[in-house]
């Protein structure tokens, strides 16, 4: 099993996971030429991907799904919340994800985990095949027990690390939008991301990449130095999806 991140950020998100029989993408952000552009850069068409697992509504998750879909014929799965809020009810590609079951894709089992975060019905994705657990995880503004306890044991863990609170407090955005990002319906902070992350360790985890950084509130050095007191590493070493381009693969063994 592998995954890569397409691009990480406030303007798109993506992430495709590969069991080596079947693909998934979790969220498409950008528009159909970028998601075609960044898929090669990973080896892969966009016929390649066999389904779209979204999270929420929000545009910089959900952009270029049903285009996507649609120039693959391919279904999409989202809440009864996220496609009403998406105008998708009424698309033929359309799969409703009830939010408390497991679902299978192919060989992929998939849980989703509802979070809070400021949108309809969001939920976010842990994606098992025979032998690996990769959970993505953004767009939650606090940690539940219910999250903490879906994202126990994954060999692959991509993270939300959004902002720092001080650099988010000192920033430009209106008081409104800061209360918004920083309260428990927002985005997690680097020390929510590190310390739900001390509670995620184990030793089985293989690749843990900090995601959905904000190029306004936040450095990703902040988020290594904040990440790597936990993973007792140097924090250059520290893994991490940016906006701008893909990761490559991460290989899981
Ligand atoms: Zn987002
Ligand atoms: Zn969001």
């Amino acid at each position: 099993m592998r995954f890569a991140s397409l691009g990480s950020g406030s303007k798109g998100n993506a992430t495709v996971i590969d069991s080596g029989k079947s693909r998934v993408l979790i969220d498409c952000g950008f528009n159909r030429k970028h998601t075609r552009i960044r898929l090669q850069e990973l080896s892969l068409e966009l016929s390649d991907i066999d389904a779209i697992l979204v999270s929420h509504e929000h545009s910089d998750h959900a952009k270029g799904v049903t285009l996507v879909c649609e120039s693959i014929d391919k279904p999409f799965y989202a809440t009864y919340g996220t496609a009403r809020s998406a105008g998708w009810l009424d698309h033929p590609l359309w799969q409703c994800i009830d939010s408390h079951e497991k679902f299978q894709i192919n060989d992929l089992s998939i849980q989703t985990v509802v979070v809070p975060h400021d949108s309809q019905e969001p939920v976010q994705f842990v994606v098992s095949s025979e032998r690996f657990k990769v959970g993505v995880l953004s767009d939650l503004g606090s940690l539940t027990p219910y999250v903490i306890d879906a994202y126990q044991n994954c060999h692959g863990l991509l993270l939300e690390a959004n902002h720092d609170l001080q650099l988010l407090q000192q920033g430009s955005y209106p008081p409104a939008l800061k209360r918004r990002v920083a309260g428990d319906f927002g985005h997690l902070n680097n020390q929510q991301a590190a310390d739900l992350l001390s509670r995620l360790l184990w030793p089985g985890i293989q690749h843990v990449l900090a995601s959905h950084i904000s190029d306004k509130n936040n450095q990703l050095e902040l988020v290594q130095k904040e990440f790597a007191h936990v993973l007792k590493c140097d924090w250059k070493d520290v893994d991490a999806a940016i906006q701008g381009e893909s990761t490559g693969w991460r290989a899981l063994k």
